[in-house]
């Protein structure tokens, strides 16, 4: 690192609860951190886990040149307070990027130097960093995707100076690294679509993904995916080389895909390169509500996938959500029985209705979204005790018994 180069810092803000899901901290804290880290000076702090004094903080804080911010709907409220405190403390430009401000940039344009709304956030934060934006347009200070660049910026997440220990507790000695973007379905709930609005998926390098494994050695990885096994052939390569790579052993890893996106010779593959549990998308089971979010699985097809994924020694996991648009408790109860008929471990979130925050004027209107008042977008019949019970039960790291 030259001298002449800036200084940035990536922060997470204070929550009431200690996160039930890693994935954003590693991949749009640390990784963009790593992004940022081959060409500026990184700190990061996330305290929603770590607890340092007012004086650390504005110490850390008062000498950067930039400070990124991953806005969430959740968190959104508190960050704006944040950045006021912040902005006293230090002359740094301040740029908000991740959901919130990519579902309503202008909400967020008054409070942030920049706020990134679409597209490659690694790339956005190069141009943020260099003062180059030939890939972006600006909108006042709106930052937008213009075209795809030429070279993704794909990080790796300085664990060294993250609260990795704090993290392994919660996760379980698991560590995530992000291998894909953009998705080519369209999932009425899902947010890949707005961040990258374009029909298209793209992979992490193979080389970088076996080289993840091969210099950080924990007991299971997370491969954050949108569709893993879209590509067939990118599949079989990555499994290829993490057969030959460098390590003592073959990692145990798990990943997320789609039910009509697996075949035996994928699942035999995965399963021989350590891939040990697939998540399977499946929301809900109702043929209405699946309709309405642009999602139609047939039982018998998820059934069939399950036993050829138990026959290749992977564990099939179950995502369903809760309080989407039609859902009923039937529907509901329903699931559950499916899921103990099948005997699969899975998860419930809470549906968060993204798509209005489209509409919001007021950072005020993001209240619900907060995760001390537990969104509840109710499900017709279900009570909010049974509701909390459902979601609560499991959580992205929660080991099948
Ligand atoms: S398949 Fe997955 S990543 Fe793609 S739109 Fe649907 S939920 Fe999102």
């Amino acid at each position: 690192m030259k001298e002449t180069q800036p200084k940035s810092l990536f922060l997470w803000p204070r929550e009431m609860f200690a996160p039930p899901s890693l994935f954003k901290h590693y991949v749009y804290l640390g990784e963009m951190a790593g992004v940022a880290k081959k060409y500026s000076d990184v700190d990061i702090i996330d305290l929603s886990l770590q607890n340092i004094s007012r004086q650390e903080f504005i110490s850390r804080v008062s000498d950067r040149d930039f400070v990124f911010i991953p806005v969430e709907v959740y968190t959104a409220r508190s960050i704006v307070n944040l950045v006021e405190y912040i902005r006293n403390q230090t002359k740094a430009k301040i740029i908000g990027y991740s959901t919130a401000c990519a579902l309503n940039p202008g909400l967020f344009a008054n409070y942030f130097d920049y706020v990134v709304a679409s597209g490659f956030r690694g790339n956005a934060i190069k141009a943020i960093l260099q003062g180059d934006f030939s890939d972006f347009s600006i909108d006042g200070n709106i930052v937008n995707t213009k075209r795809k660049p030429s070279n993704i910026e794909w990080g790796v997440a300085p664990l060294d100076q993250m609260p990795t220990e704090e993290y392994l507790k919660i996760s379980h000695n698991e560590i995530e690294l992000s291998v894909q973007m953009g998705c080519k379905a369209n999932c009425a709930f899902c947010m890949e679509k707005i961040f990258h609005p374009a029909s298209f998926v793209e992979y992490r390098p193979i080389p970088e993904i076996v080289n993840f494994f091969e210099t950080n050695i924990y007991d299971r990885y997370f491969l954050d995916a949108t569709t893993f096994t879209i590509d067939k052939k990118w599949v079989l390569s990555l499994c290829d080389a993490i057969k030959k790579a460098n390590i003592s052993s073959i990692p145990k890893w798990r990943t997320v895909t789609r039910v009509d996106c697996l075949d035996e010779e994928l699942c035999n593959a995965m399963s021989s390169a350590g891939c040990y549990q697939i998540g399977l998308g499946i929301e809900s089971l109702a043929p209405n509500v699946q309709k309405n979010v642009h999602k139609v699985i047939h039982e018998q097809k998820i059934i069939q996938v399950f036993d050829m994924l138990k026959r290749n020694n992977i564990q099939p996991r179950g995502f369903f959500i809760l309080g989407l648009p039609g859902q009923t408790k039937e529907d509901v109860d329903y699931c559950l029985s499916f899921i103990k008929d099948n005997n699969i471990p899975c998860r419930w979130k809470e549906y968060l209705p993204l798509h209005n925050v489209k509409t919001f004027n007021d950072i005020a209107q993001l209240k619900p979204f907060e995760k001390d008042s537990f969104f509840f977008h109710p499900v017709a019949n279900m009570s909010k005790e049974e509701y909390l019970k459902v979601l609560l039960k499991d959580t992205r790291y929660t080991r099948s018994k």
